[in-house]
């Protein structure tokens, strides 16, 4: 797969053009204050009341209204959760929209899964650094980066790619590296990631085996302990060098442990259910239920999260955190 660095993109693309972020949360403080600091012209749109707001007007910006700001840009990114952005882009964003300005994302649910459909002179691209917002500004002031996908849905332009390239200097991604992908494969990918892997699959395994012990009679607090907070040792050792530096670092017996009890644990039927959970995102099942879910009050929504909210893992974990004077409160 080719990867672009900072001489495959020309910021100069960008150099006479008003950039929008609309949304000064996780990903849109990151984007913006890189982009200013690459000298690129950026206007915030966020609107008031909130400590995004204040944010935005400490980091030195005069936040304005999303229908101000897109009306004042070239290059609109739309930076809010997935679930308002039609919306906002409805009201706010496309009475604005002129032929030649180049709508941005930083994630492609609406635009593939045609919640957003941008008139045809529009060029429709996506940015999208692989990592949260604040290790995006974060690396970017100390002269490093986040890498980066981009993506080109709509080419009005002829240049759409080579401004998401630029956009993606702009926010420092080429320093590190930007790869190309399509809006499909970025929004299949990362719904089934979080899905089936690291936000769902992770914590039923954490619950599972949190509560396995627990029913067997051992204390809670040991149970978290090897259940969760050990998590992190491990992922630590996976993220610096894969599965084979996890390997070579824990016991023998753990390692003899992991090859053969872990293909039990997540085996043909986990497998199988990997493969559906894949399908109902491909046929557009998945987006279809989060949409009418937040469209008719999150009832369902509001009742899982306050069940696991209220799981013994959290009321234990609570109390052995307090123990973690290094943690941030
Ligand atoms: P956040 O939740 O951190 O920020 C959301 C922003 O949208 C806030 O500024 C919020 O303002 C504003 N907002 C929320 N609701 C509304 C509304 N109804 N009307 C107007 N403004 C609203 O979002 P993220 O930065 O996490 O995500 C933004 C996009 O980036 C998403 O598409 C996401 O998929 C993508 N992304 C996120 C990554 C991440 O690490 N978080 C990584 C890569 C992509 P207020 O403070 O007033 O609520
Ligand atoms: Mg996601
Ligand atoms: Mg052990």
């Amino acid at each position: 797969m080719k990867v672009y660095y900072e001489d495959d993109a020309d910021l100069n693309l960008l150099k006479d053009k008003t950039v929008a972020i609309i949304g000064y949360g996780s990903q849109g403080h990151a984007h913006a204050q890189n982009l200013r600091d690459s000298g690129i012209k950026v206007v915030v749109g966020q609107r008031p009341g909130g400590a995004n707001y204040e944010l935005a007007k400490e980091h030195g910006f005069e936040p304005v209204s999303a229908a101000e700001a897109a009306a004042a840009a070239d290059l609109i990114m739309v930076l809010l959760p997935d679930q308002v952005q039609a919306e906002v882009y409805k009201n706010d964003i496309k009475p604005h929209l002129k032929p030649g300005n180049v709508l941005a994302f930083g994630h492609g649910f609406n635009v593939h899964f045609e919640q957003i459909v941008p008139d045809a002179d529009i060029d429709v691209i996506l940015a999208a650094p692989k990592g949260p917002g604040h290790l995006v500004r974060r690396t970017y002031t100390e002269g490093g980066a986040v890498p980066a996908i981009i993506a080109v849905d709509q080419d009005a332009s002829g240049k759409a790619f080579d401004i998401a390239l630029a956009y993606a200097k702009g926010i420092g991604a080429t320093r590190s590296g930007v790869l190309e992908t399509t809006f499909r494969e970025e929004t299949e990918t990362d719904l089934f990631g979080e899905q089936a892997v690291l936000c769902g699959g992770l914590s039923e395994l954490i619950k599972a085996g949190f509560e396995t012990l627990v029913e067997a009679g051992y204390r809670p607090e040991i149970a978290y302990f090897e259940c969760l907070h050990e998590c992190k040792l491990i992922i630590d050792l996976i993220y610096e060098g894969g599965l084979a530096k996890m390997r070579d670092s824990i016991s023998d017996t753990a390692e003899y442990g992991d090859l053969t009890r872990g293909p039990r644990v997540i085996n043909e039927e986990s497998r199988k259910e990997m493969k559906k959970i894949l399908k109902e995102i491909q046929q557009g099942e998945f987006a279809k239920e989060f949409m009418v879910e937040n469209q008719s009050g999150k009832a369902h929504f509001s009742a899982m999260r306050r069940i696991n909210r209220e799981h013994q893992i959290e009321e234990v974990g609570t109390e052995l955190r307090k123990m973690m004077s290094w943690l941030k409160k």
